[in-house]
């Protein structure tokens, strides 16, 4: 429920709506914006008896959220959320971003090539697995601990942001040391454990939908990250599993439009995984931003037919360079923009401190 204030509405309004929604059992989230002020009920699962609020002065309206998911939703808010995962580096606004890079950090040679490569070409934002979630545990696992470091190294090498994946709570903690965004990959969707702990942490969450999930389970996954009081999730279509053998994933780009109109997140494209297939990824990848997504990540690999993981699917650095001219185009032709590289000034030596969490990791 969310209770909406007049413009004249006092402070001490505002504090009385707070206070009488915790009184009912309920938290209370004083949302100021730009078209108005608002309280958010949050805590319930149905709907709330809002005679209590209703009635105190300086309350113009209550609304009741019809979705399942409350705090994601846009009745909730009705302007894009914008998260900046690093400066000049923002999903949802008018600028779409390219995050690129390998499947996983395989060594230092590897991933800083990589990394200047796709830095070269334009992308604003370096991804790579250091924690991969194997289908069998057996194949190459990553490098845990030493891939964060080599992250790390390529951002203060190249200046662009960092997007890597936390497999677990554990390893959650490590990864926000050096992650600008912490992925949750799709097999990890639904772990509700995580997707709490990503929550407290606060970083900016890169969310992949699961690839059996359902359009209102990926939002209904969102809301446990907000829920800890982490607005900063980008949302990420990477393909559902189809009958379909000539392809890994079907891309389901209506999640673009359907997600931005039920959900004020923004909403990223991998078409990657989406497709699993390297001459699928170009084509995909440019429907998605003419789709309206907000950004796109694509597997990026200096030599992939020698890549631990997901060569199949890596472009080589020359075809994303064409791609990225592409996306320029098509981002121009529906009024958007690609996000710009950092400039070199960016690569200024952040430098993470990895000392402090577990050692057991990796
Ligand atoms: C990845 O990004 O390399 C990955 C494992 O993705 P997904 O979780 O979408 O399979
Ligand atoms: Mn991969």
């Amino acid at each position: 429920m969310l209770v909406v204030m007049r413009h004249d509405a006092t402070p001490a309004d505002v504090e009385r709506v707070c206070r009488t929604i915790v009184e009912m059992g309920y938290e209370a989230r004083p949302l100021p914006g730009a078209q108005r002020t608002a309280v958010g009920l949050v805590g319930n699962d149905g709907r709330v008896d809002a005679s209590r609020v209703a009635g105190l002065s300086g309350v113009a309206q209550v609304i009741h959220v019809t979705q399942p998911y409350k705090q994601v939703s846009r009745e909730w808010r009705p302007e894009n959320t914008v998260v900046t995962i690093a400066p000049g580096v923002s999903f949802g606004g008018r600028e779409v971003p390219v995050i690129a890079g390998p499947c996983s950090v395989e060594s230092e040679a590897q991933i800083l090539a990589a990394a200047h490569a796709v830095r070269a070409a334009g992308a604003a934002a370096l991804r790579g697995g250091a924690f991969k979630p194997r289908s069998s545990p057996y194949a190459f696992q990553g490098l845990g601990r030493r891939g964060l470091e080599l992250l790390d190294l390529a951002r203060r090498e190249t200046g662009l942001a960092i997007v890597t994946e936390a497999l677990d709570e554990e390893g959650a903690h490590l990864v926000a040391e050096v992650a600008d965004c912490i992925q949750i990959g799709a097999r990890n969707m639904q772990n509700y454990s995580l997707l709490r702990a990503v929550g407290r942490i606060g970083k900016p969450v890169l969310l992949k939908r699961g690839m059996s999930a359902t359009i209102t389970e990926l939002l209904l996954s969102a809301e446990y990250v907000l829920a800890e009081g982490n607005t900063q999730v980008i949302l990420c279509e990477r393909g559902l599993r189809s009958f379909d053998p000539l392809t890994r994933n079907l891309l389901d780009l209506t999640a673009i439009p359907t997600v931005q109109r039920l959900s004020h997140l923004p909403i990223v494209a991998d078409p990657s995984h989406g497709t699993g297939v390297r001459d699928k990824v170009t084509p995909m990848a440019r429907a998605a931003v003419a789709a309206g997504a907000d950004g796109v990540i694509v597997e990026v690999h200096p030599d992939p037919d020698r890549a631990l993981s997901d060569g199949a699917q890596s472009l080589f650095p020359a075809q994303f360079a064409e791609l990225v001219g592409e996306l320029h185009t098509i981002a121009a032709a529906i009024g958007r923009e690609l996000a710009a590289p950092p400039s070199p000034a960016g690569a200024n030596g952040t430098s993470a401190a990895l000392g402090t969490a577990s050692a057991a990791i990796g």
